[in-house]
């Protein structure tokens, strides 16, 4: 944990990323009555691995800092993201981490906290050097035993995807090739290297999920004076990666007006709405979102946060909404994609507004869930909806036959088509993740209301901190 004395910086008044994470905590352990001394090792970090490497870049030799931590080992093994970015520092991965801990209890995911980042620039290096360098710190890993499939498991985060996850597999395999769970060891792999349908869109999807189902509360919708449905309302993106791009895009396919798109370079915004493919069709073609020619550029990629619309989404990085653009903020509703958008003094400013804010430790919990999925299948050795396909279209059709004869009514072939289709693995990701994203919302939005809570993130505190200490009582401590 970072000393209270350290520099502040000019976005908040908190001496770091983690004691912003910390007062969210506090916050919620005002409804909670449970022994302070349990309280304070689930907010503890329980490992931090460190470690610098050399790798020789074209002819230099460079060290690399990285960093492993493990939040929480209430449940094994720790799951969590691995990011790429200059920004990495311990602070930072300690909060990431621990607010994998909350996320994996809000969705009952069985897995403590944890997260990687290594300090790099993914745009600056090239494929061969970023292949060395996640080869090199996943041997680290492996030799302190921070990886492994009961143990501690990497997934995508910022700067990274598929291709770095295959690579840790393949690092793992040819080091550990006696583990027959070995493929278990990280998820978010491509599906040919044992990653499961689904995942890739899995947090942005479940970002839409949770925004969708706070937009079908009329009473919620009409406290900040809007109509209810997601039809007509106008959405702003920031980060247009794994997580803006899928979320963008379902937001568009079911009927919302993209106004305006945030990347590093700038923004573009068309108050008319824009159409996602083909800003990403431009961004392939040019590089860059701006100069998109059904949009306005925006220079200032920041500002757009502060344009009209009724729902924004941060889903770049942290501290974004600060005590600085707080206030300007425009947007009633804020989901937060991103890990950690908004600082404390922000969410004090927005909820004086009366802006919903929908808390990362949930909203952006479709990524872990899948993960989980992916987890299972490659411990079960095989894939999702194998087994039953088949049967399950056998004994449809069946059915379908018994009544069409007690009807004496022929069922057309577009409808049989439907009836009889047995479940293939994304049918059953999706709606193991739709159910997850309502059913946590609901979890959340019931305890606000009956603890009289006056916000979805303590709720979504109180709601994680019951969990693990539930999981802690029953454990019991070890002497
Ligand atoms: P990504 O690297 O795929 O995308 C991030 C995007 O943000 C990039 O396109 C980048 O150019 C853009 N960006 C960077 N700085 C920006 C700025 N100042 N303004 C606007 N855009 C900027 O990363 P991702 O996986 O989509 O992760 C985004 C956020 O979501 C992170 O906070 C991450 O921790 C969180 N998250 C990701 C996952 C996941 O499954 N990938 C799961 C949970 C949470």
């Amino acid at each position: 944990m970072l000393k209270k004395h350290q520099k502040k910086t000019g976005t908040s008044s908190y001496s770091s990323f983690f004691n912003c994470i910390e007062k969210n905590f506090d916050k919620a352990t005002k409804f909670i009555s449970i022994e302070k001394g349990l309280l304070e090792q689930i907010k503890a970090c329980n490992a931090v691995y460190r470690v610098h490497f050399p790798i020789k870049l074209g002819k230099e030799i460079k060290v690399i800092e990285s960093y492993r931590v493990q939040h929480s080992h209430h449940k094994l093994p720790c799951k969590g993201g691995i990011r790429y970015s200059t920004k990495v520092n311990q602070d930072e991965i300690m909060t990431l981490a621990a607010l994998m801990t909350y996320k994996c209890a809000i969705v009952d995911v069985p897995f403590g906290g944890a997260k990687g980042g290594i300090k790099i620039d993914p745009q600056t290096i090239s494929i061969e050097e970023i292949e060395k360098i996640t080869r090199r710190y996943t041997s680290e890993l492996i030799k302190k035993n921070f990886i492994g499939p009961g143990i501690d498991v990497p997934a995508p985060d910022y700067g990274t995807g598929e291709r770095e996850m295959s690579w840790i597999l393949d690092t793992f395999l040819s080091i550990k090739p006696e583990d027959v769970d070995a493929l278990a060891c990280v998820t978010g792999k491509p599906i040919s290297q044992g990653g499961v349908r689904g995942r890739k869109e899995a947090t942005g999807l479940g970002v839409f999920y949770g925004i969708r189902e706070l937009c079908k509360m009329k009473k919620d919708m009409s406290s900040i004076g809007l109509n209810v449905g997601l039809v007509g309302k106008k959405i702003i993106i920031q980060g247009l990666g794994n997580v803006g791009y899928y979320a963008a895009s379902f937001f568009y396919q079911a009927g919302a007006i993209i106004v305006a798109l945030a990347e590093r370079e700038g923004a573009i915004y068309n108050e008319k709405g824009l159409d996602v493919s083909e800003v990403i069709l431009h961004l392939k073609n040019t590089g860059s979102i701006l100069n998109f020619p059904k949009a306005k550029n925006i220079e200032n990629t920041e500002k757009a946060l502060e344009l009209e619309c009724d729902i924004l989404i941060p889903a770049a990085l942290e501290n974004v909404i600060n005590k600085n653009n707080a206030d300007k903020i425009k947007a009633k509703i804020i989901g937060e994609a991103a890990n950690g958008p908004i600082t404390p003094e922000a969410d004090e400013i927005l909820e004086k507004k009366g802006v919903i804010i929908i808390p990362d430790i949930y909203l952006n919990a479709g990524g872990v869930t899948v993960s989980y999925f992916e987890w299972l299948k490659n411990l079960s050795h095989v894939r999702h909806g194998r087994m039953e396909k088949r049967f399950n279209e056998n004994m449809n059709s069946e059915l379908l036959q018994v009544m069409e004869t007690t009807c004496k009514k022929k069922i057309s072939p577009d409808d049989k088509k439907i009836i009889l289709r047995g479940p293939r693995e994304i049918d059953l990701v999706r709606s193991g993740l739709e159910d997850t994203m309502i059913s946590g919302f609901h979890t959340i939005r019931d305890l606000k209301i009956s603890l009289k809570i006056q916000n979805m993130r303590t709720a979504a505190f109180v709601l994680a901190i019951n969990k693990i200490v539930d999981s802690y009582e029953k454990l019991g401590i070890f002497p």
